[in-house]
């Protein structure tokens, strides 16, 4: 192009492109960078290819991507010595191709440009969001090239000129406009390389190493690499030991525990995919971070947001997926209906169901040991997805109130015998707070019953959910009926009462319980050494209760007041006392009560203190 100067219109039928692409994505204007650098690493591995094949014969040099910020004259520069552009490509490349592409995305998506995942494809005039002028000085790998300059301030017209670079590869450089100034901060650029260039395959440079040296952070010599080029995902995992895991996960997460266990994902076909899944330590339901897995695209930074990628209850994994198979130009809701999203959210619960299998088999001791830190995501996953759960039954733990561990299949072989009610149904009996339930959980111990331990947020979901898998069985709290008959065995004998006396019992009662509650008086046979009055709940009302207070959609039950079942034991020989004199045995009757009321824990205040002072007069 010796020294004539071209001056052009970019495009031939959109009209300015660049106030659309500064409004429409305004939010993700940061997408920018990710864009200018890939764009860098793309030609630089290009020139590496043409290299291997021998079509390239001069000297590589060093490969790197660089960026430069002056943070005063607003300028960022991405540099790299990959192919260049000859003047002919410069503008087939950037003056038709990119130029129509990028309009043509934005035709495209305009109407859905929020809900895309990752922006990709609005490549190098993403430029233009955050700049009022961009520059272009390449030099191509070509024998004879010249180098070319490139520029546009904005208006759909550019500059191209004779330029005067001397070494092979693109200069592009940003003048930042004042409404993005953010992003001539170095703070902002560094968190942002941070964010989409981690794990980018060529090294990408941002200033020198700081080192800290008589208390002061001074600049080396050293360039400062922020990425790994080889992230352990994309290696084999016979290549790599437990510590380069446990290593990997701290990076990403630096303030996190150690995770449980992980998996290395490692697919070519019928899709591409590879990646690492941590099974993080999960505490409570509340803490759960569900943004955490990232989705990668040949190692460049897509979103953090995989909820529509992968099943629901996966998201609570931590981790790195990376997949060029996944469609990213797509709206989210576009995503859960695409083949391939499909296989690979099929696959991944399938190798994430493989893999706790594969714990249960071989390190079952660890298994147990974690347990408590795993059962949520297990339980969340059975409950959320049906396939997971058909594969969980075979792997998921039950651990009872004396911290023992068992599978399933186990835990039924060994209760079936004592724990199998008249109506031939097994009867799974559980606690969900062992220091509350203390004496339920003795007693149903003393009757030769084993109690398990449900104390996990999701257990009154679980419980229904295991008795449709599990068949032929009941869940049922200690608290939920008489210890004796949580498990009946045969028709129990019910005293004979008549309709007034029912009436009686019930009135006497609910005149000594207190005010604000729903009761349920019964008479029932206990035996003579059993309490005169319990308190139980039924199973229903409180499962309902439970899950409406975490938010299931039932909130009926949750807004009805507590309801109790009241079971008088008419053998209690203080019992019949108090029923053949009722009104002599006022006191008594109370004291019952209050004795009932106490080992449930629901006397309190004034009531208590008139409990502690009637015992005293009770016992002179
Ligand atoms: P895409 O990268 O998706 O093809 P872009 O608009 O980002 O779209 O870039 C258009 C084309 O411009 C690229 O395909 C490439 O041929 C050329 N190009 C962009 N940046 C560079 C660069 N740094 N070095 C060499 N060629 C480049």
């Amino acid at each position: 192009m010796a020294e004539k100067k071209i001056k052009g219109t970019i495009g031939v039928t959109t009209e300015n492109i660049f106030p659309v692409i500064k409004q429409f994505l305004y939010s993700d204007h940061e997408i920018f960078l990710r864009e200018l650098v890939a764009n860098a690493v793309d030609a630089t591995r290009k020139l590496q290819a043409l290299a291997s094949s021998g079509d390239f014969k001069g000297e590589l040099g060093e490969l790197k991507v660089r960026i430069e910020l002056d943070e005063k004259k607003q300028l960022l520069r991405i540099i790299d010595s990959g192919i260049g552009m000859t003047e002919e490509e410069v503008d087939k490349y950037i003056n038709q191709i990119a130029f129509s592409s990028a309009g043509e995305f934005l035709e495209k998506y305009k109407d859905q440009l929020g809900s895309i995942i990752g922006h990709f494809g609005l490549g190098f005039y993403s430029a233009f969001m955050v700049a009022d002028k961009v520059t272009i000085d390449t030099l191509s790998w070509k024998e004879g090239a010249q180098p070319v300059q490139w520029s546009c301030d904005g208006s759909p017209e550019y500059d191209m000129k004779k330029g005067s670079r001397k070494e092979r590869g693109t200069t592009i450089t940003l003048h930042i406009d004042n409404d993005d100034k953010e992003f001539a901060e170095n703070g902002r650029i560094r968190s942002l390389l941070d964010k989409y260039c981690k794990f980018m395959p060529v090294p990408v440079v941002f200033g020198k190493k700081i080192e800290w040296k008589d208390g002061k952070s001074v600049e080396t010599d050293e360039d400062n690499v922020i990425n790994h080029i080889e992230p352990i995902w994309t290696k084999a995992p016979s290549e790599l030991k437990e510590e380069d895991y446990l290593k990997f996960y701290r990076e990403l997460y630096p303030m996190e525990d150690e995770p449980l266990f992980w998996i290395h994902l490692n697919v070519d076909y019928p899709f591409n995919l590879t990646g690492i899944l941590y099974f993080p330590k999960i505490k409570e339901r509340m803490a759960i971070d569900k943004n955490k897995i990232q989705l990668y695209c040949n190692q460049m930074f897509v979103t953090d947001h995989v909820d529509n990628i992968v099943p629901e209850f996966m998201t609570l994994l931590h981790g790195v997926i990376d997949s060029p198979d996944i469609p990213l130009n797509v709206s989210r809701s576009y995503l859960q209906s695409d083949a391939n999203v499909k296989k690979i959210s099929t696959y991944i619960t399938k190798k994430v169901a493989d893999r706790l299998e594969e714990i249960f088999k071989e390190q079952r001791e660890q298994l147990e040991q974690k347990w408590d830190n795993l059962k949520l995501f297990i339980e969340y996953g059975m409950l959320s997805d049906e396939k997971f759960c058909e594969r969980a039954l075979n792997f998921a733990l039950f651990k009872n109130t004396e911290g023992k561990f068992f599978s399933y299949e186990d835990y039924r072989k060994a209760i079936e015998g004592n724990q199998t009610d008249k109506d031939k149904k097994v009867v799974y009996l559980y606690a969900t707070d062992q220091e509350a339930q203390w004496s339920g959980i003795e007693a149903a111990r003393n009757l030769g019953y084993d109690v398990l331990l449900m104390d996990c947020e999701l257990d009154a979901h679980f419980a229904g959910l295991l008795e449709s898998k599990l068949g032929d069985c009941r869940f049922a709290r200690i608290d939920s009926d008489a210890p004796g008959n949580l498990i009946p065995k045969e028709e129990e004998v019910k005293p004979e009462l008549s309709e007034d006396d029912k009436k009686a019992l019930d009135s006497l009662l609910k005149g000594v319980l207190p005010e604000g509650n729903e009761y349920q008086v019964e008479a029932r046979n206990l035996g003579e050494d059993k309490a005169a009055v319990l308190i139980t709940r039924s199973e229903w009302m409180r499962r309902y209760r439970d899950m409406s207070a975490l938010g299931g959609g039932m909130n009926f039950y949750g807004q009805l007041p507590e309801s109790f079942n009241i079971i008088v034991n008419m053998e209690n020989p203080v019992m019949r006392k108090i029923w053949e004199d009722r009104e002599g045995n006022a006191q008594l009757l109370r004291q019952v009560t209050d004795l009932a009321l106490l080992s449930n824990g629901m006397l309190k205040g004034k009531a208590l203190a008139d409990f502690i002072a009637r015992s005293e007069e009770l016992l002179k």
